[in-house]
This record gives structure tokens, C-alpha cells and sequence, in this order.
């Protein structure tokens, strides 16, 4: 019933009408380096996918350009901006002109036309130089020209090189805010040209809280806030896209997962021969088939991330136990042709082929038996 019940941008909208969650001495350090004149010229905003690093550079930029900041009120932490000028609204609907987000898709739709690369998996020095004219620029109305560099670490060392001689000789009035998951994945080089910023996890009861005050019932309030492990972006956009009840049939998939991991051939075949019968229901029956894979794929991603050490990464948060003690019982290789297989079925059912060909033989032949 939640189905295309609201377009997504809304929601989007709804994230950057938000006050920031946690993060108030972050938000109280840069707001006192605006009312003392004292800004660096360059930030990394480092920290897990989600714990809000672009919300707080928005909000920092924010209070850096609003036309009409509230008066400072004693021993109040946090960002002054009104959110209702035009610099305010412009920067929340990423239009305002001093402020630039440079980042893969900014890269790809700048390249995007005949004869563009599809390969946008770093930010490209040709890129970085662009973003180095438009620095050198000074700024139309805003006191700065603020530049917030998203996926900073894709940057290869040609890239970083480039980026660094901004850094190096800083144009007055521009601002750089470099945003990634860890400061160690950046040139040692750059870092220690920036003011860093490590966002550590928020508190789980400081989430639930806020789910509460947006509307969220208790008991959505407390499962969001628990399965976003800290991450308040997570638990806003899971409560915002009415994504959360995805956590039931989640839970339930990696059940299953789980259970057949560990069954005979026997019950392999008659969970198979349920999918077939699930398949043929059409309707909601057959897209429950559909979720499943999608929910198995993401979790075998998942077991390939802590495999690599990359825990941090894997989407199931809350389950990085079961995931690691599965890893434990599984090769390298196995991962792999499990995501291999998942991803031809995925292919297969989207081509609307019978699970029975498509699924049929993972389990008999290629799901490992643990
Ligand atoms: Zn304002």
C-alpha cells in the first residue's frame, strides 16, 4: 500500500527541511567559526554512509550565506540560519549559485552525450580541473564559494595531485568541503591542508527520539533507530520512503537463507518447487519472489564485504554477527559464484523466465551447504 503513494522527491525534500540530528558539536565548532571570521579553507567531513556528512555541510553552508541568520542566543549549540530566505531555500534545492556539489553523478551528467565514458567510478582530473576554474571565480552574493566535493575518495592520484594545488595556494573566497567515509582513504597531503571532521555514530535513543517528534509511532521509532546502527540519514530515509516494512520480508529472507544454508538436498528442492508455485500466483505472490532475490543478493554482497574486511560497508547493519559467522564458513570462492548465480537469476526472472529454471539449479547445484 505504500507503492508510488509519494514521488521522492518529496522525501528528499523533507530531509534538508530537518533539523540535523546529533552532530551538535560539530554544528556548534563551525557555527562559532563563522561568527569569529575564522573558517579554514578546507573541511573532510568523514564518517559511515548516512551519519549525515552532506546534511551538515548543507546546513553549514546554510548558516555561512543566510541573508537573515536569528540572533545568537546564549549557550545554544548548533547552526544559525532562518531556512526561508532566498539564499536558505536556494542552497536546501541545491540551485544556489555560489554553491557547487561536485560528485560522480555531477561527473556523469557532465560527461553524459555521444562518445561520454560510462566509466564513473572516480572523480577524473578533468573534472577536478573544471571545479578549479570555477574556484578561482569570485562569488556572486555569498560572503564564499563553496565547494563540496562528494565521494572525495575516488579521487586517483593524478586527480589528488591536481586538487591539492588548490589547496596549496586557496583562492580567498572559496570554501572546500571534502565529504568520505574515512579521512585515511584521502592523501595524507590533502588532510593536513583541512579541518577535519570525524562524525561518529549518534546515539540510538537520540534517533529514536527523533523519529518520534517526525510522527513515527514507538515501535517504528525503535526498530529504525536500531537498524540504523547511528546512522540518523539511514533511519530518515528508511521512516521517509515508508521503506521500513522491507525490514520484515528482509528478516524473513535471510531466515530462509539461513535455514536452507543449512538443509538437505530434499528441502532444497521443495523450497524450490514453493518459489515455482509462489511464481505462478502472479500478482504480489510472484513479486514476493522477485523481493527475495533482491533481499538474497544484497545479503551475499553483504558477506563479500565483511569477507574483505569491509564490514563498515555491508547494507545489514544490524546483522554483522550472523554475516561474520558465515563468512567464517564460507570461501572466497563460493561467495563469489553464489553472487554470480543470484545475479543470472535475477536477470533470468526480470526476463520473466520460470524460477524453476532460474532458481532450480542454484539450489540444487551451487548453494554450499554449511
Ligand atoms: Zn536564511
Amino acid at each position: 500500500m505504500w507503492e508510488d503513494s509519494e514521488p521522492a522527491d518529496d522525501s528528499q525534500e523533507e530531509l534538508f527541511q530537518d533539523r540535523l540530528i546529533g552532530h551538535e558539536w560539530a554544528a556548534g565548532l563551525l557555527q562559532r567559526s563563522i561568527d569569529s571570521r575564522k573558517l579554514s579553507h578546507a573541511y573532510v567531513f568523514s564518517g559511515p554512509n548516512g551519519i549525515g556528512k552532506s546534511f551538515l555541510a548543507h546546513h553549514f553552508v546554510m548558516a555561512l550565506s543566510c541573508q537573515n541568520p536569528p540572533p545568537k542566543i546564549e549557550g545554544q549549540l548548533g547552526f544559525r540560519f532562518c531556512g526561508e530566505c532566498r539564499a536558505c531555500r536556494m542552497i536546501r534545492e541545491d540551485k544556489y549559485p555560489d554553491v557547487s556539489v561536485i560528485s560522480l553523478e555531477w561527473q556523469a551528467r557532465m560527461e553524459s552525450g555521444p562518445g561520454s565514458s560510462s566509466a564513473n567510478a572516480n572523480l577524473k582530473i578533468d573534472t577536478i580541473r573544471a571545479m578549479q576554474l570555477e574556484v578561482s571565480r569570485a562569488p556572486l552574493e555569498a560572503p564564499r564559494r563553496v565547494f563540496i566535493v562528494e565521494d572525495a575518495a575516488t579521487m586517483q592520484i593524478a586527480a589528488a595531485n591536481a586538487f591539492l594545488k588548490t589547496l596549496e595556494e586557496p583562492p580567498a573566497r572559496a570554501l572546500i568541503i571534502l565529504i568520505c567515509d574515512s579521512d585515511r582513504s584521502l592523501l595524507p597531503t590533502i588532510v593536513s591542508r583541512c579541518q577535519v571532521f570525524d562524525l561518529r555514530s549518534v546515539p540510538t535513543e537520540t534517533i529514536e527520539k527523533a523519529l518520534e517528534t517526525r510522527g513515527a509511532d514507538q515501535p517504528t521509532a525503535h526498530k529504525l533507530a536500531a537498524l540504523s546502527v547511528g546512522r540518523p540519514g539511514y533511519a530518515l530515509r528508511a521512516f521517509y520512503d515508508k521503506t521500513h516494512q522491507d525490514v520484515d520480508d528482509r528478516d524473513e529472507a535471510i531466515q530462509e537463507m539461513e535455514t536452507l544454508l543449512k538443509a538437505d538436498q530434499a528441502v532444497r528442492l521443495a523450497f524450490s518447487e514453493e518459489l515455482n508455485t509462489r511464481w505462478a500466483g502472479q500478482g504480489e505472490r510472484r513479486a514476493s519472489v522477485v523481493t527475495m532475490l533482491n533481499l538474497w543478493l544484497g545479503w551475499w554482497r553483504d558477506l563479500l564485504l565483511v569477507y574483505n574486511g569491509q564490514g563498515r560497508y555491508a547494507t545489514n547493519q544490524d546483522k554483522l554477527d550472523t554475516l561474520q559467522a558465515q563468512v567464517d564458513r564460507l570461501h572466497l570462492g563460493q561467495i563469489k559464484e553464489m553472487l554470480q548465480w543470484l545475479t543470472r537469476a535475477q536477470s533470468e526472472l526480470d526476463s520473466n523466465l520460470s524460477p524453476r529454471l532460474a532458481l532450480g539449479d542454484l539450489f540444487v547445484n551451487h548453494l554450499p551447504r554449511l
